[in-house]
């Protein structure tokens, strides 16, 4: 990730968000499944204030499926409208503009009544960086991508996508920035790699993932290894065993910390394991 967060910065985004959020009608809150609370920023919901506001779920296809399931169950059960999303192969996009004609639904009305025919929802993106806010915009936009030029009243440089004859989105997403100062929350954001190597320990982030996998799916950490632990291994001598496996050793024979926690995180980034999920709902409570 290339930027760096700092006040200056994050007054200067929050300015520009709530500008735009005077033009649109709705909010599209891009996350990412595999961390849905760590993959946002929590001042969002301040920011957005009393608009309305759809939780868009990206990269299903890496997320764990099971997982998944209960997140579904959490939107539903804080009545948060929500939509599961593979803005890389389009799945769940054709389910996103269904709901933003849903949510929009009572408003649409209301102006119908007033005489106001033909209006048009307006829609922002917002998210942190890397979730995904340049792909769905460009998915959701397709081929047929008409930008609709200047509208008066919109800043010049921004443009208005035509995602269908009644909903129309801003082309700039809102990027916030990302919770860097929650330990956990960095580490997770290294995990689906979010952050760029430089601002963490991979040596720490590789052996809490250790840590991790460990818990939630063993058998994805013994299947991609081959290697045997109980409860009493330690998280050490599980990425000691890594190491013997995949011959990371220095010079005197000794194991190759880093080179090992290389390894370790550019697997998990490459998504070798599978489908795995790094929080769910039950964490958050
Ligand atoms: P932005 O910073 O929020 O605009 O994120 P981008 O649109 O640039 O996407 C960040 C990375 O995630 C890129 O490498 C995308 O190809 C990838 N990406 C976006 N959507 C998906 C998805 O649904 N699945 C997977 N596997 N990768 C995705």
């Amino acid at each position: 990730m290339d930027i760096q967060w700092y006040p200056g910065h994050m007054a200067k985004t929050k300015r520009l968000i709530s500008e735009n959020l005077k033009l649109i009608d709705i909010v599209i809150e891009l996350v990412d499944a595999r961390i849905p609370v760590s993959s946002r920023n929590p001042e969002v919901d301040g920011l957005v204030g009393g608009k309305k506001k759809i939780v868009v779920l990206n990269k299903t296809d890496l997320a764990d499926p099971e997982i998944n399931k209960l997140w579904e169950q959490h939107y539903k059960d804080a009545g948060q409208p929500y939509v599961f999303v593979d803005c890389i192969k389009g799945k769940g996009i054709k389910e996103l503009i269904a709901k933003i004609k849903q949510v929009m639904k009572p408003v649409m009305d209301r102006d119908k009544k007033k005489g106001r025919m033909n209006r048009q929802i307006k829609c922002l993106i917002l998210g942190i960086p890397n979730v995904g806010k340049s792909t769905l915009i460009n998915t959701i936009g397709g081929k047929s991508t008409a930008k609709t030029g200047n509208i008066p009243g919109v800043t010049k440089s921004n443009q208005w996508i035509k995602v269908s004859s009644d909903i129309l989105l801003l082309d700039t997403p809102g990027i916030l920035w990302p919770k860097f100062d929650d330990e956990v929350i960095g580490l997770k954001l290294a995990w689906i790699g979010s952050i760029k190597e430089t601002i963490y320990d991979r040596e720490e982030a590789a052996l809490k993932l250790i840590g991790y996998l460990r818990e939630a799916y063993p058998e994805k950490l013994h299947d991609r290894y081959k290697i045997e632990f109980d409860e009493n291994t330690t998280d050490l001598e599980i990425m000691d065993k890594i190491a013997l496996k995949r011959k990371l050793l220095a010079r005197g024979g000794e194991i190759d910390y880093a080179r090992t926690s290389e390894m370790i995180m550019d697997e998990i980034k490459k998504t070798t394991f599978g489908k795995i999920s790094f929080e769910w709902p039950m964490e958050q409570l």
